[in-house]
């Protein structure tokens, strides 16, 4: 592969490659969206996990999303915006494309994002959660889960 699906119109060994292999870390929420855009077209269901925020990661079945990921044909990105929300955390809105056999179609989506240390991780709006709003959030921050994440979650 020589351009990178992403859509930054790099060689992939430039762009998300060091991601995938965790040489790198992505510095916004918005290269890490886009990196994992190019996990789920490369069917790296490994790096999709662990771009998940942490305390949501076990709550992920691996053979479901590999069994997803493997029925989907990705084509192409398009990120619409990205926005910086409070101290830690971002909203992506992106459109991704896919072509299942001629069945086209997008994913017009706000996915939100928490930096955890050095790290962007994926928060994932499908998972459940039992937290109630004053317990500490899932991310680690130390604060109250509804003024944290529980923003973008449930
Ligand atoms: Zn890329
Ligand atoms: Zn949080």
């Amino acid at each position: 592969m020589s351009v990178c699906p992403c859509g930054m119109a790099h060689d992939y060994g430039e762009c998300c490659q060091p991601f995938h292999t965790f040489a790198k870390l992505p510095e916004s929420a918005e290269q890490l969206m886009r990196s994992r855009f190019s996990s789920f077209y490369l069917k790296n269901v490994d790096y999709i996990i662990a771009t998940t925020a942490p305390a949501q990661q076990n709550l992920l079945d691996k053979p479901t999303l590999q069994a997803w990921a493997d029925t989907m044909n990705w084509t192409h990105l398009t990120v619409i915006s990205h926005n910086k929300v409070g101290k830690r955390h971002a909203q992506v809105h992106f459109r991704a494309y896919f072509d299942n056999d001629g069945q086209q179609g997008v994913h017009d989506e706000r996915s939100a994002f928490v930096k955890v240390g050095e790290r962007w991780y994926f928060l994932d709006p499908t998972l459940p959660t039992n937290l109630t709003g004053k317990q500490p959030c899932l991310c680690g921050s130390g604060d109250k889960f509804k003024t944290c994440c529980g923003r973008f979650l449930g």
